[in-house]
């Protein structure tokens, strides 16, 4: 039997960070490849109680469908902590998802046609990429530096001939850079994209990770009615719940929940009560200061560990929150050719070209990602002085050649 494939699937690629994975997860290789949260972190008692608690007080409830826009309590309680951080909305602009990958997947469908323009940051996540690229629009790279995006890209957008549908944007310890924009870069943005009419999808996955001071307020903040913003619970609790939420303008909520409904009626109603539970008696206060110590002792061991192994021409900055480092190794290093070379030497990271969402030249090929999240300190030192070796060897080659 042939099976004809829709031609969309030709834009569905396996993720390189998935393929990259299988290679690093050899027994004995110190991986800083995974974007995974610690699961030391995880509040697995808390979860446990949450659990038993609605299984014990609305089991029939809770085991039911529900409504597509989620569990009416979550939604308030997801509006007053956007409040609190700054972002005014009405719990009728929230809608709660499997995941805030799904509202990646959900505002693809519902804003992009096939050859129609989307801006993404160079580099961006890469989740949002494939979760885009279905719907076979145009990528456009915004050019930035260590703050983000810089305004006169998205100006420059205005000039196009077909307008852009919206720039998609991580203002907060980024994945993959970990950059974090400031307020002024904001504030800049949000005015090049007023003056430019383009919406604004802002990603915030990150954004309560903060470990010397909360972020700026919120790009939507600055722009409700041009901006959509996603949140997720995936590093503030657990990322196997499943469960994120999109805050959009009251325009599009009627077209995202038939978007939402036609993906799979809602997000379970178990998990969502479940967290509910867990959150609203005030357990991310109790929780969230210690997965915050925890990594930036982490962050903090990887940036001594760099500083002190890596060697010269290499280039970092120090993220202030999230996950992740994002390194530039010297010119004429390729960091997805160096990976099977780190792998033999215990090591394991993530190539950067695959996060840029056109073809990479040689000063993308040169990035990688480092997560330090995953490994204890004294184990990111051991990794990173074999990351060390691995470069200094690299580096070495060519001359002696
Ligand atoms: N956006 C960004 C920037 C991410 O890094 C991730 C997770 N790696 C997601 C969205 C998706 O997160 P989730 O679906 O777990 O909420």
């Amino acid at each position: 039997m042939t099976w004809t494939l829709a031609a969309r699937s030709a834009r569905m690629n396996p993720s390189v960070i998935r393929e990259i994975l299988k290679l690093t997860e050899r027994p004995g290789v110190l991986s800083m490849a995974g974007g995974l949260p610690s699961p030391d972190g995880f509040p697995v008692e808390a979860l446990r109680e949450a659990s038993e608690r609605v299984l014990r007080e609305a089991p029939r409830e809770a085991l039911q469908y529900a409504a597509s826009e989620g569990y009416g309590p979550l939604r308030e309680w997801i509006a007053a902590r956007l409040g609190a951080r700054g972002l005014q909305v009405d719990a009728a602009r929230v809608l709660v998802t499997s995941g805030s990958q799904q509202g990646l997947d959900l505002l693809g469908k519902l804003l992009l046609d096939a050859g129609s323009t989307v801006a993404v940051e160079a580099p961006s996540y890469l989740g949002a990429l494939q979760a885009f690229a279905p719907a076979e629009p145009r990528f456009v790279a915004l050019e930035g530096d260590d703050e983000g995006p810089r305004p006169e890209a998205i100006a420059a957008l205005a000039d196009a001939p077909e307008p852009a549908r919206f720039a998609y944007l991580l203002p907060n310890f980024q994945n993959p850079t970990g950059r974090l924009m400031g307020a002024e870069r904001r504030a800049a943005l949000v005015r090049a994209a007023q003056a430019a009419r383009l919406p604004l999808v802002e990603d915030d996955p990150y954004g309560e990770l903060w470990f010397d001071a909360a972020p700026p307020a919120s790009i939507s903040s600055l722009w409700p009615e041009g901006s959509v913003y996603l949140g997720s619970f995936s590093k503030i609790l657990a990322p196997g719940l499943r469960l994120g939420y999109v805050v959009a303008p009251s325009a599009l909520m009627p077209k995202l929940l038939q978007a939402k409904q036609a993906a799979d009626l809602h997000t379970s109603g178990f998990v969502q009560r479940i967290a509910f539970e867990a959150v609203k008696d005030g357990l991310l206060e109790r929780h969230l200061p210690a997965v915050r110590q925890r990594y930036a002792a982490q962050r903090d061991a990887m940036a001594a560990a760099l500083q002190r192994h890596l060697p010269p021409g290499c280039a970092w900055q120090t993220p202030r929150g999230g996950m992740f480092f994002w390194l530039r190794l010297p010119a004429g290093l390729d960091a997805m050719a160096l990976l099977p070379r780190a792998v033999e030497a215990g090591v394991a990271f993530v190539p950067g070209a695959p996060f840029f969402a056109g073809e990479p030249g040689e000063a993308e090929r040169r990035c990688l990602r480092l997560s330090f999240v995953t490994l204890a300190p004294a184990r990111i030192e051991e990794g990173v002085a074999a990351l060390g070796r691995v470069l200094h060897e690299a580096i070495a080659l060519p001359r002696a050649a």
